[in-house]
């Protein structure tokens, strides 16, 4: 059994502590698409009445992959708060019933969980959280600059000559580098750039 699968019968009414570091692989669920997430922590206490068993803690990493915009490496850290409830017994309602009637209800961040078996399964929702972390594009910073889309140079470093690559002369260059494209023998030759 993982330790990221507590016994029911060891978490009782004095808060049990969870403080473990796994690799984000290890708690991805089968038949799922992975995430770019180094190790992961999940830190906090685990209690319950023999019924009713509540986490309360946070779960940190690292998403690492490549900047959207300039293809540098991209390292965005996360650190949210868990509060997860796992429940004996079936739920009240199908699933679909009772997700709905979560989002109607539940404003507070508490995520509720089904017990299936005779252990508490932290690793699927840690994986829960991360997924929610996970940000829609990976970015090296907030304000990465990207490239130019012109001749490729990494504009977080340096400008480019490229009209391109620099704000206040793009638009109103736009009409002369249509025309340039238009009669590609008139522009200047960037080829000792
Ligand atoms: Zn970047
Ligand atoms: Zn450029």
């Amino acid at each position: 059994m993982s330790v990221l699968q507590v016994p029911l019968s060891v978490v009782s009414g004095e808060a049990l502590r969870i403080d473990l570091e796994t690799a984000g692989q290890s708690l991805q669920p089968e038949g799922v698409s992975g995430l770019p997430v180094g190790p992961v922590r999940i830190k906090g206490t685990l209690s319950g009445d023999g019924v009713q068993f509540v986490f309360n803690g946070r779960v940190a990493g690292t998403f690492t992959g490549t900047c959207a915009r300039c293809l540098g490496p991209a390292d965005m850290p996360f650190d949210v708060e868990a509060v997860w409830v796992f429940s004996q017994g079936p739920l009240p309602h199908p699933l679909e019933d009772w997700e709905e009637e979560e989002e109607d209800e539940e404003d507070d961040g508490v995520t509720r969980i089904p017990l299936d078996g005779n252990a508490i399964d932290l690793a699927l929702a840690a994986w829960e959280e991360i997924v929610l972390a996970m940000p829609l594009r990976l970015l090296c910073k907030e304000t990465c600059a990207g490239l130019c889309p012109e001749c490729g140079a990494n504009l977080n470093d340096a400008r480019c000559g490229c009209a391109a690559g620099m704000n206040e002369t793009t638009f109103a260059n736009k009409g002369l580098k249509a025309l340039g494209d238009l009669y590609p023998d008139l522009k200047p030759d960037r080829s000792e750039d």
